[in-house]
């Protein structure tokens, strides 16, 4: 099974159309562009090595779950069931259609399918492991920098980083501390080297990253004490023990703002409790509706909604399985997991083996909690200025960029196009992914962004006019290797 480590580590110095980052986002434009434009030449970059694409999938361990189920995860908007089908037939009887799959396996899917369309199409795709750190516009094209300090240049770009890594949660950090002892990034795959079985761990967060951490570490055969650390003190909530029909909303209420849409749900919440069926569908009727509605409402709303109401939309939003909760309550109740309500206020060397983690707690008393690590879960910031990302920073200076009204992510038209610090669109670059967040809301799972691809991979091709009938299927290549390049 060929995996994104066959990466190549040179680039083409030219191309038609640059794409950045390997994730699912990249991968699924990548693969729409070379349908709707397949004489054109295609980089995709990526810089980290992983076994399968983005964080999600290739970041992950074997028994870490989607949190969606397998029928609604298809690569492809017009066969949303497409995964499921490929489950049953690599694994016939073994996943039902409303299962949450290992995201490991939706890994090897996306990666076949992406495959088995540039096969088709023959277009031509080089996959090089390299960062793009800083972007320049050059005459009717731009100049790619990588970090390995070779150019390229493209008559188009497709962003699709992902969220940026945030700052980590911390403020004050002793110079002391052993480096191994912080982890920043909660998917580094070398963060519990040699640790100890029973070595106590800090975990700052408590949504579905510091689930997947936990639920890591125990798989490891890890036994010692975690203190989960977050200013809401909450675990997110179960899925339904059964998927009922999405509740149906008239979309005038909640596009009326942000009070009146959180009055809508809950009555939805209680009639489907009254009626003996499960909430969560009162969640699930919204998201048809959300881009529209977070459209609808004022800046004054938004605003209202990520200062007040976020924390509650979250939890109930991303769900977690419950037989993974319901393991973490009984380790609470057993007194190996503890769960602080508080922000991390500092961190202080204690010894060498250990750190000492200052928690101001919601009470205000400031609580002492020594760990051997300390993992930063606290999830990617609400706020693009403080990204910690080169290639973001640098766009956002040179103006290439601009922030949306909000600051949670950059702005883009409708198509994905981004636009530029002085208000002009940008021609034939554009964004997929959870950076649209400030102008779309729900821009972050597969159901989303499969049909962002295809939007943007429309509209691209359409500018760069490298457009053709794909020719007759072949053989899938393995990523890589040069498709069909002349
Ligand atoms: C733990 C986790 C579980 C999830 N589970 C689900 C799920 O079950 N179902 C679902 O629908 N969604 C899920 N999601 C949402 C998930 O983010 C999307 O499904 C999708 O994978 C996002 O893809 P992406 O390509 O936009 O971002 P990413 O997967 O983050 O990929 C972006 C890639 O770009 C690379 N990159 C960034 N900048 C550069 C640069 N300058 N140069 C080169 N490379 C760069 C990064 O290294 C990264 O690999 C999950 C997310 C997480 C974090």
């Amino acid at each position: 099974m060929p995996t994104t480590q066959h990466y190549a580590t040179d680039a083409p110095a030219e191309c038609d159309v640059a794409i950045i980052g390997g994730g699912f986002g990249g991968l699924m434009t990548l693969a729409r562009l070379s349908q709707q434009a397949p004489k054109c030449q295609f980089v995709l970059f990526e810089r980290m090595p992983r076994k399968a694409p983005g964080i999600a999938y290739g970041a992950c361990d074997d028994a870490h779950l989607l949190n969606v189920p397998a029928a609604r995860m298809g690569v492809f908007a017009e066969r949303p069931t497409g995964f499921h089908e490929w489950l049953e037939r690599e694994f016939p009887g073994k996943y039902r259609s409303d299962d949450f799959a290992p995201r490991a396996l939706f890994g090897r899917y996306l990666l076949e399918s992406v495959q088995s369309v540039l096969a088709e199409t023959r277009a031509c795709a080089a996959f090089v492991r390299d960062a793009v750190v800083h972007i320049e516009p050059l005459g009717r094209k731009f100049e790619l920098l990588l970090a390995s300090g070779r150019t390229v240049l493209a008559r188009g770009v497709v962003l699709a980083p992902g969220l940026p890594q945030a700052r980590a949660p911390w403020r004050r950090v002793d110079e002391g501390i052993a480096r191994r002892l912080v982890v920043p990034d909660p998917w580094d795959q070398g963060a519990f080297r040699g640790l100890d079985r029973d070595a106590g761990i800090v975990v700052v967060g408590s949504g579905l990253t510091a689930i997947d951490v936990i639920m890591g570490l125990r798989r490891q055969g890890h036994t010692g004490h975690i203190t989960l650390v977050s200013r809401g003190g909450r675990l997110p909530l179960p899925h339904a023990a059964s998927h009922g029909s999405p509740a149906v909303y008239d979309p005038r209420e909640l596009s009326q703002g942000a009070v009146s849409a959180f009055r809508a749900v809950r009555r939805a919440a209680k009639t489907l409790l009254r009626e003996g069926h499960d909430w969560q569908s009162a969640i699930d009727g919204v998201r048809p509706h959300a881009t529209a509605v977070w459209r609808a409402w004022s800046a004054a709303d938004r605003a209202y909604f990520l200062r007040v109401l976020r924390p509650f939309w979250e939890i109930h939003r991303h769900r977690a399985p419950s037989m993974l909760l319901e393991a973490i309550e009984q380790e609470c109740r057993a007194g190996t997991i503890e769960i602080v309500s508080g922000a991390v206020h500092a961190l202080r060397a204690h010894g060498d083996r250990e750190a000492e983690v200052l928690v101001r707690t919601a009470h205000g008393t400031l609580r002492p909690i020594v760990a051997a690590r300390v993992v930063n879960c606290a999830g990617p910031s609400m706020s693009i200025g403080e990204t910690l990302d080169p290639l973001i920073g640098s766009m956002l200076r040179n103006g290439l960029v601009a922030s949306d009204d909000l600051g949670l992510g950059l702005r883009t038209d409708g198509d994905g196009a981004l636009v530029r610090a002085d208000g002009g669109v940008e021609p034939r670059m554009r964004l997929i992914g959870a950076l649209r967040r400030g102008d779309l809301w729900e821009t972050t799972a597969v159901p989303e962004l499969r049909a962002q691809a295809l939007a943007i991979a429309t509209s691209l091709a359409r500018e760069l006019g490298c457009g053709a009938a794909p020719p007759n299927a072949v053989e899938p290549a393995p990523l890589g290797a040069v498709g069909g390049c002349a």
